[in-house]
């Protein structure tokens, strides 16, 4: 496929949380029209090819990552192996994320090292302890926690409300207090050397999320799901200065358009450096993406 000849200097954001949703994804979705209740739209399906050139002509990139409902719903996840092509196809434009089932014991682990040792992704996640009924402090779990940690991989938890199931008998067996963000925190405390992303700004735990992202160093807090015009004042407080450096820019496609977040994202009050950072350099950082790395080979630092 063709690519974009766009300068490096031309990248304007990366979107951590982008949701794969190929036909071969959407075919194996339980949930899709529940979720597209929810957020009151329906979600695309857009080929892999598709969606990296919606980023490329838009100066980004993203990070796609994988999730399970097996307990739930008792379906395989999309393999990461499918996740991983699609990704290894747009070196330029996609990074990504493999997801486990924590309660997979062994299995879990040897996917984990899997992930990053066969498929070369870079992360673990969306976990999503409300769906995944799992406590992200049970130390039960540490010995998962200390592969990805000395992997260097990155692990994303869902955190806040779940969309999922919402206004449902039951709410689809999703159990929301499993993804207050304070059980995140005690993982941080006990793997510093483990990078977390909470995903979403964590209501109704709000201030838990800003809390924990501000107090540990290995955590951060990324903005996808949530429209930026519904964002609350703390939360704009915190972005805009304590934690400026750890928040990231997150859609959570196709649950949200790109677009719209964005725009919306554009009319906050917020510092321009501070715009600046959580569009596009706190994600370099982190996961170590400069800006030619992955193009066609420009020669610029
Ligand atoms: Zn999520």
């Amino acid at each position: 496929m063709t690519k974009s000849d766009a300068p490096a200097s031309s990248l304007t954001a990366i979107d951590c949380h982008v949701h794969l949703n190929d036909s071969i994804v959407a075919a194996g979705n339980v949930r899709s029209a529940q979720m597209a209740r929810y957020f009151g739209r329906e979600r695309p399906v857009v080929e892999g090819n598709e969606m990296a050139e919606m980023y490329r002509s838009r100066g980004m990139r993203a990070v796609l990552v994988n999730t399970t409902d097996t307990i739930l719903s008792g379906r395989s996840s999309v393999p990461n192996d499918h996740l991983a092509q699609v990704v290894a196809k747009e070196p330029d434009v996609f990074r990504g994320f493999g997801v486990v089932d924590p309660w997979q014991g062994k299995g879990a682990l040897l996917e984990a090292r899997r992930c990053k040792e066969e498929l070369g992704l870079v992360g673990i996640g969306e976990l999503n302890p409300a769906r995944q009924h799992f406590f992200p402090n049970d130390p039960r779990f540490y010995p998962l926690w200390q592969v990805v940690s000395d992997l260097g991989l990155i692990v994303m938890f869902h955190s806040g409300y779940a969309a999922s199931g919402s206004g449902t008998p039951g709410g689809g067996g999703v159990k929301l207090r499993y993804g207050n963000p304070m059980y995140v925190d005690d993982l941080a405390a006990d793997f510093p050397d483990l990078k977390i992303i909470c995903a979403h700004p964590g209501w109704p735990w709000e201030s838990e999320a800003l809390a924990v992202t501000l107090h540990k160093a290995n955590i951060y807090l990324d903005l996808s799901g949530w429209a930026p015009k519904y964002f609350s004042a703390e939360l704009l407080k915190y972005v805009n200065s304590r934690i400026s450096d750890k928040v990231l820019f997150g859609s959570d496609w196709p649950a949200l358009d790109v677009d719209r977040w964005l725009a919306e994202f554009q009319q906050l009050d917020l510092k321009p450096e501070v715009r600046h950072k959580v569009l596009l350099d706190n994600a370099q950082k982190l996961l170590r993406w400069d800006s030619t790395e992955g193009d066609a080979g420009d020669g610029l630092a």
